[in-house]
């Protein structure tokens, strides 16, 4: 913007008078005619006073207000005479002017002040015209002007003069404009920046802060740009963007919220999107579109995704019975619910059973490949009772069938089963042999289907053909066979017998009569404790490997019975391999020896990925070893206390998973194991975790040197693990191992804290009897601690098989939402005490009641008809007899187990325990 135009021709010029004054000052110079380039004519400052000697002629602009500029640019147009053109010019001739400015407050200067002369006055420039008169000028027909420009600064007071000063040259002052630079105001990134002034130096960048618009939000701060000497706004920092609910219009200088029908959920640049199908805004300015009633989103559902609904029922399910089997298969749904997840359920009913009413079918019944979350139309059961009526219900579910009030939609079918012989015998023991006889047991058929008449055994010798068996009935499971050749192997199998016929044989096994002047003392052992396999010696499971082809390599570990080394396996025709070599240290009883091998002989009949492998033992020369596969990172507990919080909650149960399953695989053997905790299983390299530690020594030595195992009436017992019944009065099951496996749980969501902290072995022991459980461990989700509580039933029919926690355990890893629930850490206070979303129960009469205030009320008939219809019961369920009445989503399962579980703190009003 101007300051001051300065021009010729103004009027009132007061030359005599030498007070202060607003006009210019001429001192020396004349205000003439003259013409411009163009031939208009104009008014000049002239001088021209090249023949005398020292001139100092000056003029002096009025008093020009500086208006907040700091640097003041000042544009001259004059003409200047060539002094060559001039006849006998002296030597003193100028071609060139000077350019003065001087700061004052106040417009106080006079004709005498100040001085005509450099300080007080200060120099900006000489001042050189670019083009000159040319001789024919002088006749006053042609001028040319030149322009130029000069700027200075910093100028500080509130205001300033100009001066021009000749001293000898022949010239005229056309005109001066005087001037500042500013950046105006703008709206750029999103923010508004006000008019800003340049700064003092031409080279000066006056920083601005920008202003975010209305509806628009900071995205990276500070917000800025730079107003440089020239008046231009450079160098942008930061920006704002429109807020979520609002986009950009104008050319981005405006926020505008997203009409109606339209949503954006985040800040951004992007535009409204749509609403998509079956879903609405509320209101102006939406961040996302709600769904219409009755249709649904889960929490991974993408915002732009159509709202969905619940599945149809399927459609015709055909069932075929094939004795006590049934294969179902159906159509999907008409209507997916506009979702691409719809999974079924089976709810299975006997019906007839006697009472008239239909109940749910037991634990025992199987499923192939699962019960719920079928992702097929199809399913196989199996393990049904002979002669029965069952009524199978096939829900659909999809990912929003949790937050749809109505029970998922299914279609039923009902069958009966046929007439069906007895299952296999599984499991066969020797009880005890001589010379010429071996007594042996077996166990039931899983499914008798019908009253079991009798037994039938086959034997024959095994070098001899099948054809030569001999048949021997039994009308109990234990039968002694006799007259047997002494030293020789028999081949044993056993079938039962039902009206309905005879079941299939059971597989074969081998047990060895005794040779004359046997030792009685190796007929002990190696004895597996608890396991379903019979007695034989350790060589039948556990391979012979000849020393040429061990090279041990360093002791990593110090075992039970030596030391533990790692080293390389070179088996003929095999890759070499890295393994680990237990050693059994010199000087040991026979006894010892024994105990040492007995864990390869029980590890040598396991094959399975969690389970630590065998690769064989050395036993034919010194020191004698047991090989196995190498575990890289060692036992877990140790692990996971060097890697405290290093892992995700998904890691976490992988590794969970893993033990669960190679618990569930030495389940199914009817192996228990009585030790499973964190420091007995092994980690390899890729994290899969082993069972492993099949010793049994400690269980029966007196040995009092490791407080980790407590002596008990006949064995050592690792407190802190162990089942409450195992504890009093050693009835050791896989049950009591899933009780072990619940801490193992507990261990490995706390990596590696130590259960119940520093409490006694009787302390723990009084608080387990008094219902105290372990509190969830930081960051623990509240599925997992569910699982832990499961684990720890008292009644151990009650807790979980290890094929279900599989099963949770994969649900939770294909669905880590489920993981996502925490409890806030809480200091030892039992758990259901915490949830104060549940109402007291006590406020209720019937339940029924509860049921509606817990919003379950859609279950009322489940519950009736299974007879948890009083408190007392209601109180006992587990999450196995939630799911047995039928509740089938896993959202309502865990509303109602977290319901009743309060119940029951409510009724005992337990205390929390100190620790
Ligand atoms: P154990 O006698 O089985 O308790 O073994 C003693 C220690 O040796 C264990 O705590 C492990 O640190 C180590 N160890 C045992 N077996 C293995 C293996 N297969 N791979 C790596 N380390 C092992």
């Amino acid at each position: 913007p101007p300051l001051a135009v300065m021009k010729g021709g103004q009027k009132g010029h007061d030359r005599t008078k030498g007070g202060p004054s607003s006009k210019h000052i001429l001192f020396g110079w004349e205000e003439v005619s003259g013409y411009d380039e163009h031939m208009n004519t104009i008014r000049t400052y002239q001088v021209c006073n090249v023949f005398d000697s020292n001139q100092n002629n000056w003029v002096r602009t009025k008093y020009i207000r500086r208006r907040g500029a700091q640097r003041i640019h000042v544009e001259m147009k004059f003409s200047v005479r060539d002094c060559s053109s001039i006849p006998n010019v002296p030597g003193s001739c100028k071609e060139t002017f000077n350019l003065y400015y001087y700061e004052s407050d106040s417009d106080t200067a006079t004709r005498t002040s100040p001085a005509w002369m450099e300080n007080p006055w200060i120099k900006v420039d000489t001042i050189a015209a670019d083009e000159s008169f040319s001789q024919v000028d002088l006749g006053g027909r042609v001028m040319k002007i030149n322009t130029e420009v000069r700027s200075f600064g910093p100028v500080s007071k509130n205001g300033f003069y100009l001066a021009f000063q000749d001293y000898g040259g022949c010239m005229s002052l056309i005109a001066v404009r005087v001037f500042y630079r500013k950046c105006p105001r703008i709206i750029t990134n999103g923010a508004l920046f006000q008019e800003t002034l340049s700064g003092a130096e031409s080279t000066s960048l006056v920083a601005a802060r920008g202003v975010c618009i209305p509806n628009a939000e900071e995205v990276d701060v500070p917000i800025k740009l730079y107003c440089n000497g020239d008046g231009e706004w450079m160098v942008p920092i930061g920006r704002c963007m429109c807020k979520a609910g609002n986009e950009a219009v104008e050319n981005g200088t405006v926020c505008r919220a997203c009409p109606s029908g339209f949503f954006k959920p985040t800040q951004g640049d992007e535009s409204c999107m749509q609403c998509p199908i079956n879903s609405r805004t509320t209101s102006e300015g939406a961040i996302n579109c709600i769904c219409r009633n009755g249709y649904y989103r889960t929490d991974s559902d993408p915002l732009q995704m159509p709202c969905t609904t619940v599945p149809s029922a399927p459609q015709t399910v055909i069932s075929s019975v094939n004795e006590t089997s049934v294969m179902l298969e159906w159509m999907p749904p008409r209507d997916s619910g506009g979702r691409e997840d719809v999974v079924y359920n089976i709810i299975c009913k006997s019906c007839g059973g006697g009472r008239g009413g239909c109940t749910r079918c037991g634990d025992n019944v199987q499923f192939l490949p699962r019960q719920l979350g079928l992702t097929k139309s199809r399913v196989y059961i199996s393990d049904l009772l002979a002669h029965t009526q069952y009524t199978f219900e096939v829900q659909a579910v999809n990912g929003v069938s949790d937050q749809s009030p109505y029970s998922p939609q299914y279609a039923s079918v009902n069958i009966t089963t046929n007439q069906a012989a007895p299952s296999t015998v599984s499991i066969m023991h020797q009880v005890s042999r001589t010379v010429d006889s071996i007594t042996l047991s077996w166990s039931q058929p899983d499914q008798p289907n019908g009253v079991i008449l009798d037994y039938e055994l086959q034997y024959y010798e095994k070098d001899q053909s099948e054809y030569n068996s001999t048949t021997i009935r039994s009308q109990t499971n234990t039968a002694v066979i006799r007259g047997l050749k002494s030293g020789s192997i028999y081949v044993f199998q056993v079938r039962a017998r039902t009206v309905a016929g005879f079941g299939r044989y059971s597989g074969k096994l081998y047990f060895q009569t005794m040779t004359e002047g046997e030792n009685s003392a190796n007929e002990k052992l190696p004895l597996i404790i608890g396991s379903a396999a019979a007695v034989r010696s350790v060589m039948e499971f556990a391979k012979e490997i000849d020393i040429s082809c061990v090279k041990i390599e360093q002791v990593i570990g110090a075992g039970e019975f030596g030391e533990v080394c790692s080293g390389n396996l070179k088996l003929p025709g095999k890759r070499e391999m890295f393994v680990a070599i237990k050693t059994l240290k010199s000087g040991y009883t026979e006894k010892q020896r024994r105990d040492f091998l007995s864990e390869a002989s029980i590890m040598g009949q396991f094959d399975h990925p969690n389970v630590i492998h065998l690769e064989g033992v050395v036993t034919k020369s010194s020191p004698v070893m047991i090989i196995t596969e190498f575990m890289e990172n060692g036992s877990l507990d140790t692990f996971l206390r060097q890697n405290d919080g290093q892992f995700t909650v998904i890691q976490l149960v992988g590794m969970l998973r893993g033990i669960a399953s190679g618990m569930k695989y030495l389940a199914d053997m009817n192996y228990v194991h009585r030790d499973l905790a964190a420091r007995n299983i092994l980690v390899n390299s890729n994290l899969v975790c082993k069972v492993s530690d099949f010793g049994l020594s400690r269980f029966l030595e007196d040995d009092t040197s490791d407080p980790t195992y407590t002596s008990a009436l006949g064995g050592k017992i690792p407190i802190r693990w162990t089942a409450p019944e195992a504890i009093q009065y050693r009835k050791f099951t896989s049950a009591s191992d899933v009780w072990s496996y619940g801490i193992v749980m507990w261990e490995v969501m706390s990596y590696g804290e130590r259960p119940y902290w520093d409490m006694t072995n009787q302390d723990v022991i009084n608080a387990i009897e008094q219902d105290y459980r372990l509190p969830p461990p930081m960051d623990c989700p509240n599925a997992l601690h569910q699982l832990m509580l499961d684990c720890w039933q008292k009644d151990r029919n009650n807790r979980p098989k290890f094929s279900q926690i599989v099963n949770n355990l994969d649900k939770m890893i294909r669905n880590p939402n489920t993981l996502k629930a925490m409890t806030p850490l809480s200091s030892g206070v039992h758990l259901p005490l915490l949830d104060r979303s549940i109402p007291d129960f006590s406020t209720f009469s019937t339940v029924d009641e509860w049921l509606d205030a817990i919003k379950m009320g859609q279950y009322k008939e489940n519950f009736a008809n299974s007879d948890f219809s009083t408190f007392d019961v209601v109180s006992q369920m587990t999450m196995d007899d939630i799911l047995r009445i039928g509740v089938t989503l896993a959202g309502h399962q865990k509303k109602i187990l977290n319901s009743v579980q309060m119940m029951r703190a409510q009724m005992n009003q337990i205390q929390s325990v100190e620790v």
